[in-house]
């Protein structure tokens, strides 16, 4: 196995980073000031083919592998973390599982516009009372008869739920309680909610720390109605299904992290060249240019580290891999390239002195949107949890 990029990869980054430079960086602060969503970015991300570079060809994507996906999501997230986290979970929690659960026909009514970039899917897990202890969802669906055929009645509330109430968002799954499972527990399925569902939904995006331009509500539920048929995968296996999604997702944060510790370490020895004091610039003294070796440090294991787990999830997809391994890959590359980001945020900051408490400086804006990479998808915790349970210890 190996899990060094290949030229076509390095080639794909170029195209990226082109991108990211002349259609995301100079309004980055602008639309993060605002608050605002840019629809017209993720059209014309679509356009680029970002969205469907994991998706077959007969949705209209290009059937690549998972590698370039991160190699996307690290290229948007330097320049732009809520934009890289607007794929990531367009991708990874909207696309994948349609792609991996779906029938032919749900696949097909949904896929085309996802793929497109032209519509976004969310998928909401998160509950008040269920996040990381996402088993205990409360939300619930029940399959009643209607004059059109049996259908799915929704009641319950999500929390935090990416690219859900956005002007282009088409769909959201939901996890709910669809009866009671083996050994008297919560029998848990997942439901398609198509946008404009009477009954659902998406309140007032929240007031975040960070991710400004990324779009994030919580939904309510309230006897939404659904045909039968928007039962995606298996009745009770909501929450296996998730899991499954979260592996992936978990590797692609990583890669976000990394495009964040990468955008550190260039702010960082451009403005190290610069700044002045003492006679000299600031990349002189030790003090500051022993920080900034740290940050290249942090950079190449959490790259090798994210693009390793990558690498098994290509390998796995064409039968070559062990689930248990990816498993494992995957949350050791997350905790590691999230923690880091955030210190390397801190780093930054402090680097850049007072100006970096500025929002004229990328490096504040990146420090606030460090901070939920090491929340979202599994915090820092439930990855600990999962790698030593991977160790056969008998953790909770
Ligand atoms: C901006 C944003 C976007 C999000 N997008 C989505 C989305 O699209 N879809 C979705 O479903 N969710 C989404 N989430 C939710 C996210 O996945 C959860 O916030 C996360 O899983 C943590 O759950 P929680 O917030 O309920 O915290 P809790 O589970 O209440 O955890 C609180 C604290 O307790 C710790 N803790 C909990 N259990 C244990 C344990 N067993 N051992 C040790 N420590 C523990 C946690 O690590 C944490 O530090 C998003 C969140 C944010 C902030």
């Amino acid at each position: 196995m190996t899990f060094e990029l290949s030229p076509d990869h390095e080639e794909f980054r170029a195209v990226v980073r082109d991108f990211a430079e002349k259609e995301i960086a100079p309004h980055a602060a602008q639309w993060d000031r605002d608050h605002h969503f840019p629809v017209e970015v993720v059209h014309r991300m679509g356009e680029l083919g970002l969205f469907g570079l994991t998706a077959p060809e007969e949705y209209g994507g290009a059937g690549g592998d998972f590698t370039s996906l991160c190699v996307a999501i690290e290229e948007l997230g330097r320049v732009d973390q809520s934009i890289g986290i607007t794929l990531e979970a367009a991708v990874g929690l909207g696309i994948n599982p349609i792609l991996t659960f779906g029938t032919p026909a749900q696949r097909e009514r949904w896929l085309p516009d996802l793929v497109a970039g032209r519509r976004l899917a969310g998928f909401g897990l998160t509950e008040p009372g269920a996040g990381s202890d996402a088993g205990a969802t409360r939300t619930r669906a029940e399959l009643v008869p209607g004059a059109e055929g049996e259908q799915w009645v929704v009641n319950g509330a999500k929390q935090f739920i990416t690219n859900s109430g956005s002007e282009i968002t088409s769909v959201v799954t939901v996890t709910a309680r669809t009866g009671t499972g083996e050994g008297g527990k919560p029998e848990i399925s997942a439901i398609m909610v198509p946008a404009g569902t009477p009954g659902f939904t998406a309140e007032p995006a929240y007031d975040k720390l960070g991710w400004h331009a990324s779009d994030t509500h919580p939904l309510s539920f309230s006897d939404v109605r659904v045909p039968a048929d928007h039962l995606l995968g298996e009745r009770g296996r909501g929450y296996a299904q998730f899991l499954a999604t979260l592996d992936d997702g978990r590797v692609a944060i990583a890669a976000l992290a990394v495009g964040c510790i990468q955008a550190c370490l260039d702010l960082c020895l451009d403005y190290a060249g610069q700044r002045q004091t003492f006679g000299g610039p600031i990349g002189r003294k030790q003090g500051v240019a022993f920080q900034i070796a740290d940050l290249e440090v942090m950079l190449r294991a959490s790259r090798l580290l994210t693009y390793q787990a990558a690498a098994m999830k290509d390998a796995h997809g064409t039968g070559r891999g062990s689930v248990k391994a990816f498993k494992q890959a995957a949350a050791v590359a997350k905790l590691y390239a999230t923690e880091s980001a955030v210190t390397a945020t801190r780093i930054a900051t402090q680097v850049f002195g007072g100006y970096g408490f500025m929002e004229e400086y990328p490096v504040a804006r990146f420090y606030r949107d460090a901070k939920i990479l090491e929340i979202g998808e599994g915090t820092s915790e439930v990855q600990r949890m999962l790698i030593a349970r991977g160790l056969g210890l008998p953790v909770e």
